[in-house]
């Protein structure tokens, strides 16, 4: 390390003493893997040997970080001791006046191998952390330590843990979503427990709460692959979904015991299957939708007349490989875009019930809105069953049977 010492040599003599951890952010790119903070040590002892060394504080720090850091990693290590994880990662924020003194060194003397000293500190609390709790570090860690030197303190962000399911929903009038709190408008107060948000009366809500216990997580959201309306049953296999968990202070709990309570708590409402660990990817995937997803759906239908078996079947041959077009329904076009989607169907089959409605079951492209498909829409859906029957014809209750191809 030759050119590196006399260089060190000379900032320290004309600048004054530096601390380890400075002293290595210097030669940082030098010696290899050796930590830059013993560099920083070691450089710091030759000094001493050879009588060059300084009195006083850090020149570039003025020694905040040792003064600080044993404090700073104690309250880390006590923070950690109160949660589960399986890997973790130090994070570091430094006082701007720092940054400036260093930046000044690095235009004064051009260091070669200068890394910061920011850098040269993550990688010594990486160090520091890993040894001391026994969890290897990892980029995309459980938990995320950041020590702030500015404000002396410690924070840990804690990765969400996601939970992948399928649900179904046996009766109508549930949401998918929780419903914004009406008594702070989703601002947070003591009726919602600070959640802004009210967990009854949605799959959301009655799964997460669940789960939150399990996981001691402070919140959770629920990824759908898509919804079914609010008086529309899911039945099947149910819906997929991955359930965030948010700030968890466990990551690993039985997933059929989360299963059973859930199933036994909310029986005939709403009940989860296929339980398993899941990640942030597969809920990109979820979101984004297959487009080769396709649904099955059971749909009680109301005529203004009388239906013949033969309209029936006249429904079923025009509407079975029918390429529909549709204009956004009224009913949804305050949060979409007014456009025409077009969408496939594949199968109708009718049964009969009494003289004016009949059961119907479609399979068709996921998208496709089935109530418009029934009553035409005023026109903004066509072909359509009213269309077909050159009726009035009216969805009274809706199912979704099957989700297909996730
Ligand atoms: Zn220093
Ligand atoms: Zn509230």
């Amino acid at each position: 390390m030759e050119p590196d010492f006399e260089l060190v040599r000379e900032i320290v003599g004309k600048e004054g003493r530096l601390c380890r951890f400075c002293l290595g952010s210097l030669v940082g790119e030098k010696l290899g893997a050796i930590p830059n903070a013993v560099k920083g040590a070691a450089l710091g002892s030759i000094l001493e040997l050879t009588g060059r060394s300084s009195e006083g504080p850090c020149a570039v720090c003025d020694n905040l970080i040792e003064n600080s850091m044993d404090d700073l990693v104690e309250r880390a290590l006590r923070l950690l001791s109160s949660i589960e994880y399986n890997s973790v990662k130090a994070g570091v924020k430094m006082p701007p006046w720092l940054i400036e003194r260093e930046d000044r060194l690095r235009a004064k003397y051009n260091p070669p191998n200068m890394v910061s000293v920011k850098l040269t500190l993550i990688k010594w609390l990486d160090l520091v952390l890993s040894a001391e709790t026994g969890a290897p570090v990892e980029k995309d860690p459980d938990v995320l330590v950041t020590f702030d030197l500015s404000l002396k303190d410690v924070e840990l962000r804690i990765s969400p843990v996601f939970i992948y399911g399928r649900y179904r929903k046996l009766e109508r009038g549930i949401s998918q979503s929780r419903r914004k709190c009406p008594y702070c408008g989703g601002r947070g107060c003591e009726k919602c427990n600070w959640t802004g948000k009210i967990a009854e009366g949605s799959v959301e809500g009655m799964i997460g709460e669940v789960m939150k216990e399990f996981f001691e997580s402070d919140d959770y959201v629920l990824h759908g692959a898509g919804r079914e309306d609010v008086d529309a049953r899911m039945l099947g296999r149910g819906r997929p979904f991955v359930m965030e968990l948010v700030n968890p202070k466990r990551r690993s709990a039985d997933l059929k015991r989360i299963e059973e309570e859930i199933n036994a708590k909310w029986k005939g409402k709403v009940e989860v299957l296929d339980l398993r660990y899941s990640n942030r990817e597969e809920v990109r995937r979820l979101k984004e939708g297959s487009p080769e997803v396709r649904k099955l759906y059971r749909a009680l239908v109301e005529v203004d007349g009388v239906v013949t078996d033969k309209d029936l079947e006249k429904v079923e041959r025009e509407l079975t490989g029918a390429v529909i077009r549709q204009r956004t329904p009224k009913r949804v076009a305050w949060r979409r875009a007014d456009l025409v989607r077009v969408r496939k169907v594949y199968e109708v089959k009718t049964k009969k019930l009494d003289e004016r409605t009949f059961e119907m079951t479609v399979l068709c492209d996921g998208g496709l809105y089935v109530k418009e498909l029934i009553s035409g829409d005023e026109g903004g859906t066509t072909p359509s069953v009213a269309e077909v029957l050159g009726k009035k014809a009216f969805c009274r209750e809706l199912d979704v049977l099957e989700v297909l191809g996730h």
